[in-house]
Order: structure tokens, then sequence, then C-alpha cells
């Protein structure tokens, strides 16, 4: 199976999906990590210099489990729902003609979030249509559409979960690649962050909470967006 997650922000797959994505991996399915923006705007520091260095954790997540990387490389903050953004979510879909796409819920806390939740129910659709003027060919087949987690778990009731316990670690070295944004102080190519740290202790804090309600020690949680052409009879995160 081919498998589209697209999230706003470098580490945000990894916080709210990394588990499922590795679990998709490991049962050798096709996984691809589509990071919307550019990341420039944090840690402090030149932004061009911030920006390529996002791109490399990024990358190094996406190398933990084999998965492909799309950098669709838009400015932190500067992704609006209008049609060159909705084209770019178009093209990433026609590219890899997936058979599950995963994304932010629509009612997420960042403009960025909520933008590309809407964006992807958008691109989803106008990516059937067979005359859009693209030289990728259409998306014809019927994908379900999940939204992950929402930050911090707020007001997001899942109706789906994934059991991540097999794969904790491997979520865990995802988080660990985006070095960055445990800096304290700016960019410092030196610094070292703590074992323990902001990443751990939220990925614990979810994923657990996430794992009680199905009785296991770590799980993802998972909503489903119900709209003509994303049902589907079959499971399709893993089981
Ligand atoms: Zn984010």
């Amino acid at each position: 199976m081919k498998v589209l997650a697209i999230g706003a922000h470098g580490d945000d797959l990894e916080l709210f999906c990394g588990g499922t994505l590795a679990r998709y991996a490991a049962q050798g399915d096709q996984v691809i990590m589509c990071v919307v923006t550019d990341g420039r705007g944090r840690p402090a520091g030149d932004p061009d210099q911030i920006a390529a260095l996002r791109k490399a954790e990024a990358q190094a997540s996406a190398d933990v489990i084999g998965a492909e990387l799309y950098w669709l490389g838009v400015p932190d903050g500067g992704l609006w729902f209008d049609e060159s953004s909705r084209h770019l979510f178009v093209e990433a879909i026609r590219r890899a003609q997936p058979e599950v796409i995963i994304t932010h819920p629509p009612d997420d806390y960042h403009p960025d979030h909520k933008t590309t939740s809407r964006l992807v129910m958008d691109a989803a659709q106008v990516s059937r249509t067979a005359n859009y003027p693209s030289d990728l060919p259409p998306h014809r087949l019927s994908v379900p559409v999940a939204f992950m987690d929402a930050e911090r778990g707020i007001d997001f009731s899942p109706e789906d979960y994934v059991d991540i316990t097999p794969v904790w670690e491997t979520k865990l070295k995802m988080l660990a690649q985006h070095r960055s944004q445990l800096m304290p102080h700016g960019y410092d190519p030196a610094y070292v962050p703590p074992a323990e740290n902001e990443f751990t202790h939220y990925a614990r804090a979810l994923s657990s909470f996430r794992g009680l309600a199905c009785d296991l020690p770590y799980a993802e949680g998972f909503r489903w967006w119900r709209a003509a052409n994303r049902i589907v009879t079959r499971r399709v995160l893993p089981g």
C-alpha cells in the first residue's frame, strides 16, 4: 500500500502519526512524508540556513523508516488557502498516487495546520479531475483521508487507533532528528538535547493517553473524513 502523510511543519507527522508511519513501513508499505512549510521561523538564526537545516532534519527522520520526503518549501506562516497552494497539494497527491492520506484535523490550532487540512481535502477531490491542467495523471482512486491527532490532543476524540507500542523507540528516534526545535537559545550546531526533552514528554503524554483508551502502552488516534470518494470497507490503518 502507498501512504501519503501531509504535515504542516517538520515534526508534526512524527508527533501525531510517526508510530503509525513506522508500522506501515515495517509491514512493507511505501510511506511518503510530505512537509508543507520550510521551518525557517524557528530557532532564531539566518532564515535560509534554518530552512536548509529543517529540511535535512525532516529527511533524516524519513530515513529512519525508509520513507520518501516531499518538501513543499512554503515559507513558515505563508500558507494560504488559494489557487497556487491548492495546486501544490494536487501535484503532491498526483505524484504520490496514495491509497490512504493522513493529515491534520480541519479545526486544529495553527493556521498552517488548518489550511493544510482544508487544502488536502480540496486537493484530494480536484486531483481526480481528468482535465485538470497538470503533467501528472489524475488520481482516480477512492482514497480515505485520516485526520491525525490535534495539537496536544485538544478537542480531538479518536474513532480509530493504531498500536504503536512495538515501534515506540522508532517514533522517538524520528522525533530526535528535529534537534533544532529543542535549541533554547537560537541555532547552535553543537547543541545536544537532553535524553528527556520537550518532544519525549509530549509524545509520551499523548501516546500514553491514546493508549489508555485501548488498553495499550502507546497508541495514536485518528478520525476519518466522511465524504464521497473517501469511504472504503477495508481497514487501511495498520491492524
Ligand atoms: Zn505544526
